[in-house]
């Protein structure tokens, strides 16, 4: 006999095998002795109450029921077409999977290093200020993922198959726990083992992958796609070329505009890091003094509308830490991240305010494709100049921010560049500096503690999403005026995360293989 079962236990009780085989066998209604299997298919903590629970959905079965290991095959393609994706992030690298299940050959360019070698780069922005346009938190082997949060959680429930997606990550080295987490997790500690593993997949099938090989020319004849130019000079050909940059990869931006491609501007978001102890919203979201050692850190998720427009967390790290995340000299640009423990004292977030790329329209930018790609870098060098043209990000304690005064000094900050005291009304446009404040204030209504001075605000946070979608066609995905260029990935407009970056690179590869097939 087998169930599935929803239980609710005290943190303490459901980390403990045993008792949780309990508690499903009594909901079962199975004596303990006939239970064979009792394992969990989803948990999520339930902090609304004072008291929170962990609440389990647990299949009991009295015969033995194997745990399914997920399996990811790829047949052998050293001798199939070759198809050229530029950019190996999420979106790239799993187009490149997807595309070797389907019989074909990917041969990935990434302008960055691989993951190793990329970690020197990363020491080098946090120590010296120095930032290598080519190796950076957003560019290297497995792009803004590999030294990104690893959440996996999405809302992009309609566009494909997220538990594939995550049964592909645990093949490759990923926790079996984010099958069944309501909010599941990887951290930056584990991601690049499992970048490197699925490259080395990828190699042995007999895909490519480059490094150093960053893309300036995309070779078309009458309207169609024919290969790549890389800027060492080599040439790439393939009838089909998935192009996957990101959403830092402006030069790719300005080369499609340079080149007459259509492409346009697009709404974004953009704001700032939030970082406060962790304690205090531990406190404030579990309803105590001090957390219990079963619960994970407490991370929040808050929305308020204010003059018409969104202000939002945005990428919440508790335990974590904030990144320096700028792709060039001269900018300023955070994100933020956390180990798979989560057990730095700082919990950080951005907070956005969403901005429509009409409303920009109205700026000194105009309606130029490009206008909100200006926007964003605009800010993020006033950001560096107010942060005395290093690393080191302005910022300002929270309370100071909301009533209008400089702050005497700062709080310790996990931003490792260091913060530097600034009015960030000097740094953010005044139409996002004023929302801010009203969405910040609101805020301060809605968790207990939150508006507070030992908060910090750290500024920019401005590459929440892409500021420029490449257009393609609904059905085929290919670029509307370019046959056999697939616009794939959070850089073109069309995916927001790594699960749903994922899934565009999965979905491109299918309708690729698609047309290869009708030839
Ligand atoms: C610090 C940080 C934390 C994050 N945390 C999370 C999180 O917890 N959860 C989540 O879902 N998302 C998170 N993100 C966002 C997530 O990483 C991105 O949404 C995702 O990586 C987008 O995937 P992509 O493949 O579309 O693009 P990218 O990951 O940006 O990859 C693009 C790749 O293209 C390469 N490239 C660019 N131009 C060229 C060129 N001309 N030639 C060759 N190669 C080129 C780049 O080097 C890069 O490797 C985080 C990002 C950062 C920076």
């Amino acid at each position: 006999m087998e169930r599935v079962v929803d239980i609710a236990l005290a943190p303490r009780e459901a980390a403990d095998a045993s008792l949780v085989r309990e508690a499903a066998a009594e909901a079962a209604g199975l004596a303990l002795p006939q239970v064979v299997t009792s394992r969990i298919q989803k948990r999520s903590i339930d902090a609304r109450s004072k008291h929170p629970l962990v609440r389990l959905r647990v299949l009991v079965s009295d015969e033995e029921r194997p745990e399914e290991v997920p399996a990811v095959d790829l047949p052998d393609v050293h001798d199939a077409t070759p198809v050229v994706i530029v950019g190996c992030g999420p979106a790239g690298l799993f187009a490149a999977l997807r595309l070797i299940e389907q019989g074909l050959r990917p041969i990935l360019l990434e302008r960055g290093k691989d993951v190793r070698a990329r970690r020197r780069d990363l020491a080098a922005i946090n120590r010296e200020h120095v930032v290598d346009p080519d190796s950076n938190y957003c560019f290297g082997e497995g792009g803004a993922g590999t030294y990104s949060d690893g959440k996996l959680y999405t809302r992009s429930h309609k566009r494909g198959d997220i538990a594939g997606v995550l049964r592909t990550f645990v093949h490759f080295g990923a926790s079996p726990d984010i099958l069944v987490d309501a909010h599941p997790h990887i951290g930056t500690n584990k991601l690049p083992h499992i970048i490197t593993a699925m490259r080395e997949a990828i190699q042995a099938a007999g895909g490519e992958v480059h490094f150093g090989a960053r893309v300036d020319d995309l070779l078309i004849e009458a309207d169609r796609i024919r290969g790549v130019r890389t800027a060492d000079g080599r040439s790439f050909a393939a009838d089909a070329v998935v192009l996957a940059t990101g959403h830092s990869a402006r030069d790719i931006f300005e080369l499609l505009h340079a080149k007459g491609i259509h492409i346009e501007r697009k709404d974004f978001a953009l704001g700032v890091r939030i970082e406060h102890p962790q304690a205090i919203v531990d406190a404030a979201m579990y309803h105590c003094a001090v957390r219990d050692p079963y619960l994970p850190p407490a991370s929040y998720s808050l929305v308020q509308q204010v003059d018409g427009l969104g202000v939002y967390s945005f990428c919440m790290c508790p335990g974590g830490i904030i990144a320096p995340c700028a792709t060039a000299p001269g900018e300023v640009v955070t994100n933020g991240w956390s180990p798979s423990k989560r057990n730095n004292p700082f919990a950080n977030s951005g907070i956005v305010v969403g901005l429509s790329a009409k409303e920009l329209a109205n700026g000194p930018q105009g309606d130029h494709p490009l206008a909100s790609m200006w926007y964003q870098r605009d800010v993020e060098q006033l950001a560096w100049k107010a942060g005395g043209q290093r690393q080191s990000a302005p910022a300002q304690r929270l309370v100071d921010f909301i009533e209008g005064r400089a702050s005497k000094d700062l709080p310790a900050c996990s931003y490792q560049p260091g913060i530097v005291p600034a009015t960030l009304d000097a740094v953010l446009p005044r139409e996002v500096a004023g929302r801010l404040r009203g969405g910040l204030k609101a805020f301060g209504g809605k968790i207990r503690g939150y508006r507070t001075n030992e908060a910090v605000l750290v500024a920019v946070e401005s590459r929440t999403s892409s500021p420029v979608r490449i257009p393609r066609d609904r059905e085929s995905l290919e670029h509307m005026g370019i046959a056999g260029l697939y616009p794939c990935g959070e850089g073109a407009g069309h995916a927001g995360g790594i699960v749903s970056a994922a899934m565009d690179g999965q979905r491109v590869a299918d309708r690729i293989a698609v047309r290869q097939a009708s030839r």
